[in-house]
């Protein structure tokens, strides 16, 4: 006999436990396994987000900041801070304390919704069966009238640079340093790259970005990308861009360092550090997590196949977050897993796609959403654009927060706002803003028409507003009216 229930969660992290509470809060019977496990062999619910992701390596940049802080910018304010040290494991364990706060909030908050959490890996079986096998090798069965997979994703890694865990880490291992290494590699100049290349160069490696591509942030506007490398190679990152990592050698002995060869424009070149983190991308974690009686499609990358409302080939499964396609964010994973979980009772419930926000944690942070300049000239559309730096907002200049600027890009003819960049201070909450406007349908001049509090660093989005119709107040119009 398996246990029935109205919805089975294959995979805790943000789309899956999202997912169960929603189901739960609907009136159904849910249940979620989770594979993630700690000492005592119980299932800890948060997935890559909460555990080696989103808030551990935001921990680390925040502490990495207040870092470089305390050594480099408070003498502008007139206080001397001297003697200023870091103490790496102790900024690794407030890291894994936040962790594990979060990781019990998402306990309790399955104890507070009646989410049946239960520890083991997941399989989906033929019929909406799921096989779950516990840590101490038993096996049970479930039942569902609907499933959602909801197993993430991980590291990808690549030939010319194994894995070791020791001198050749993923981003897991990354977080996880006990000293600063004094030679840092880094192949990939993503997301994860500059957000975990900049907490260590802060903490005083000499960090080197391998990118393989000619371009550097291809998917971010292309005068935001050129700011961003602008700042963070005067940060201290030695960014390589066209460099293909063609092989790396662990050197024996004591005091391990990595050579890395790789091929760029001038020919082929060799580099040592003493520890590489290798961050070229992630992949879905599609393996042992269907039957092949399941029915359920894949793509060929090993995503799961799934339309707009997160449905499967399989009726009555569904599948969300990092395992189907679109980007591979906590927050785009938490909106389809209250989708899914709507849409299982039958309400309509969509995610707007178009108007994903993105950010990058480096300092100044980078976030955007909507079109880019370039998407747009490629798809032939005219628009207008305005801008504003932060080198002349009040708020800015009292933090000492000047460098970045807000970029505003809306349709020429009926002024609908189609895109914001920000690199700048506190850019990922200033952009928020913009997506609620852009849900809503804002043209520029409603946002110009909006009241900014004074003094704000969101006054810049009002200005970058107002200067798309060439009305900024607090600074030059390029576009005259
Ligand atoms: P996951 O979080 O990967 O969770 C999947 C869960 O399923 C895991 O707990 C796994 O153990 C479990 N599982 C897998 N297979 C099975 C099985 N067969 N049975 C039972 N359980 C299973 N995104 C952002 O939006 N903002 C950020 O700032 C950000 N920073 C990041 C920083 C780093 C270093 C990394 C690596 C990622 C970051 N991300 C960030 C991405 C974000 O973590 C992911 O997009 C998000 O966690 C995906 O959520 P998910 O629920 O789809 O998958
Ligand atoms: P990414 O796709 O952002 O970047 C990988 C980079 O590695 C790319 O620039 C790619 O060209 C390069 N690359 C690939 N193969 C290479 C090779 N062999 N040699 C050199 N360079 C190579 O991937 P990531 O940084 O690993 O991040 C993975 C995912 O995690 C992303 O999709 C991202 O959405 C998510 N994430 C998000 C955040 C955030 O929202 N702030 C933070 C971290 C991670």
């Amino acid at each position: 006999m398996s246990d029935k229930y109205d919805v089975v969660v294959i995979g805790g992290g943000p789309a899956g436990y999202v997912a169960a509470i929603r189901c739960a809060q609907l009136g159904l019977k849910t249940a979620c396994v989770e594979k993630w496990k700690d000492e005592k062999d119980e299932a800890v619910f948060g997935g890559t987000c909460l555990n080696v992701g989103c808030i551990p390596s935001k921990a680390l940049l925040d502490s990495s900041h207040k870092y470089v802080e305390a050594q480099h910018d408070f003498e502008v304010h007139g206080i001397t801070a001297t003697g200023v040290k870091i103490d790496v494991p102790a900024m690794i364990a407030r890291k894994a304390k936040i962790v594990s706060q979060l990781t019990s909030g998402v306990k309790q908050l399955f104890g507070a919704n009646k989410v049946v959490g239960i520890a083991g890996a997941g399989k989906l079986l033929a019929g909406k069966k799921v096989q779950v096998t516990k840590h101490d090798g038993s096996v049970e069965e479930l039942s569902a009238e609907n499933v959602i997979l909801a197993a993430g994703s991980a590291p990808i890694n690549i030939p010319p640079a194994p894995v070791d865990n020791d001198v050749i880490v993923d981003s897991t291992g990354a977080l996880e340093f006990q000293s600063t290494p004094k030679r840092l590699g880094v192949i990939g100049a993503g997301v994860i790259g500059l957000e975990l290349g900049s907490v260590w160069s802060r903490l005083g490696s000499e960090v080197t970005v391998l990118e393989a591509m000619d371009a550097f942030l291809p998917a971010v506007d292309g005068q935001l990308a050129k700011e961003a490398k602008k700042i963070l190679s005067k940060q201290g990152l030695d960014i390589k861009l066209g460099a293909k990592v063609t092989g790396s050698k662990v050197s024996k002995g004591k005091a391990k360092t990595v050579t890395v060869s790789y091929t760029d424009s001038e020919g082929e070149k060799e580099a040592v550090f003493d520890k590489l983190i290798v961050a070229v991308g992630r992949r879905p974690v599609s393996e042992n997590l269907l039957d092949d009686a399941s029915g359920v499609e894949l793509d060929k990358r090993g995503f799961v196949v799934v339309d707009d409302t997160c449905a499967t080939s399989v009726p009555g499964v569904w599948a969300c977050g990092d395992l189907v396609r679109g980007p591979m964010l906590a927050h785009k994973g938490m909106e389809e897993g209250v989708m899914v979980a709507e849409r299982i009772i039958g309400k309509k419930t969509q995610v707007n796609y178009d108007l994903v926000p993105f950010v990058i944690y480096t300092h100044p942070e980078i976030a955007w959403v909507g079109k880019t300049e370039e998407q747009l000239k490629e798809e032939g559309r005219e628009y207008n654009v305005g801008s504003f730096p932060f080198s002349i907002n009040g708020r800015a200049m009292a933090a000492n927060e000047k460098d970045g600027m807000v970029k505003i890009i809306a349709d020429a003819k009926t002024d609908r706002v189609l895109g914001c960049h920000i690199i700048g201070p506190s850019a990922a909450d200033m952009m928020q803003q913009m997506v609620i406007a852009m849900e809503f349908s804002a043209s520029a001049e409603d946002i110009g028409l909006t009241m900014f509090s004074h003094p704000t660093l969101s006054e810049t989005v009002h200005e970058a507003a107002l200067a798309v119709n060439g009305h900024a107040i607090h600074g030059v119009n390029k576009r005259k009216r």
